[in-house]
């Protein structure tokens, strides 16, 4: 981001359409800048930290009207939730936002050495994804090859490729799995087996956080690190 000739001038913006006035768009980080910056965190229930981090610029993207303020009452215990989040629809609507289960899919290169968990001679290169989650998904999987590298990837069982498109009913339901959209992950099952929780699931391990973290930042989510099962999956649908 930072790297970007116009990053300053785009944040500006996107905080004044947000209605936090910056003192005019001039591409010069300053104090009113960051002063917006921080009650555009302070608004929102982010943190404050008057930097341009992932968790806000997401935020930011969001169209401003379709970005609620922070409504909940100090005391709540409820963690608000990340705006970025908004980027993909709700489980129920699944089927409006991506259509048809089983199409519009695109071949998605991943750039370290993956098997496949049940046939591990057999190397798995590209994923099938929906058009509408690939730029997310080969961000967060190249930022994930930037972070953790190949020891990284192997130690976590990254490189056992649990499958992604998959036309099937959910397990015990009638309702088509994540998978049948090709808007789901799944990593190593054999560790993270559906029904185990932290600390058994290696995939809820501290270790794992920074990789899931990456997938939260670009609007996915974790059933682990919402429900604690189903440590394997990630999928581009909110609860
Ligand atoms: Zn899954």
């Amino acid at each position: 981001m930072s790297t970007h000739p116009s990053f300053e001038h785009w944040l500006q913006s996107r905080l004044t359409a947000h209605g936090f006035a910056t003192g005019g768009v001039d591409g010069i980080v300053g104090p009113n800048t960051r002063g917006a910056l921080e009650a555009f965190q302070r608004a929102r229930g982010l943190p404050q930290t008057a930097r341009a981090d992932d968790f806000t610029v997401a935020a930011l993207r969001q169209t401003a009207s379709r970005v609620p303020g922070f409504v909940r009452p100090l005391d709540s215990d409820d963690e608000p939730e990340p705006m970025q989040a908004q980027r993909f629809p709700r489980q129920r609507d699944v089927a409006a936002f991506y259509g048809p289960v089983g199409r519009n899919q695109v071949l998605v290169d991943v750039p370290w050495r993956m098997v496949l968990a049940w046939d591990k001679r057999r190397v798995a290169k590209r994923m099938s994804l929906h058009e509408k989650v690939v730029d997310s998904a080969r961000r967060a999987i190249d930022k994930t090859y930037r972070v953790l590298g190949d020891d990284g990837i192997d130690r976590l069982g990254l490189n056992l490729f649990g499958g992604s498109l998959n036309v099937r009913r959910m397990r015990g339901g009638s309702a088509y799995s994540m998978h049948s959209w090709g808007i789901a992950i799944d990593w190593d099952p054999q560790r993270n087996q559906l029904r185990w929780k932290h600390p058994k699931a290696r995939l809820s391990h501290d270790d794992a956080r920074a990789f899931w973290e990456i997938w939260e930042d670009e609007g996915w989510v974790s059933l682990g690190r919402e429900r604690d099962f189903d440590w394997m999956h990630v999928q581009a649908a909110r609860l």
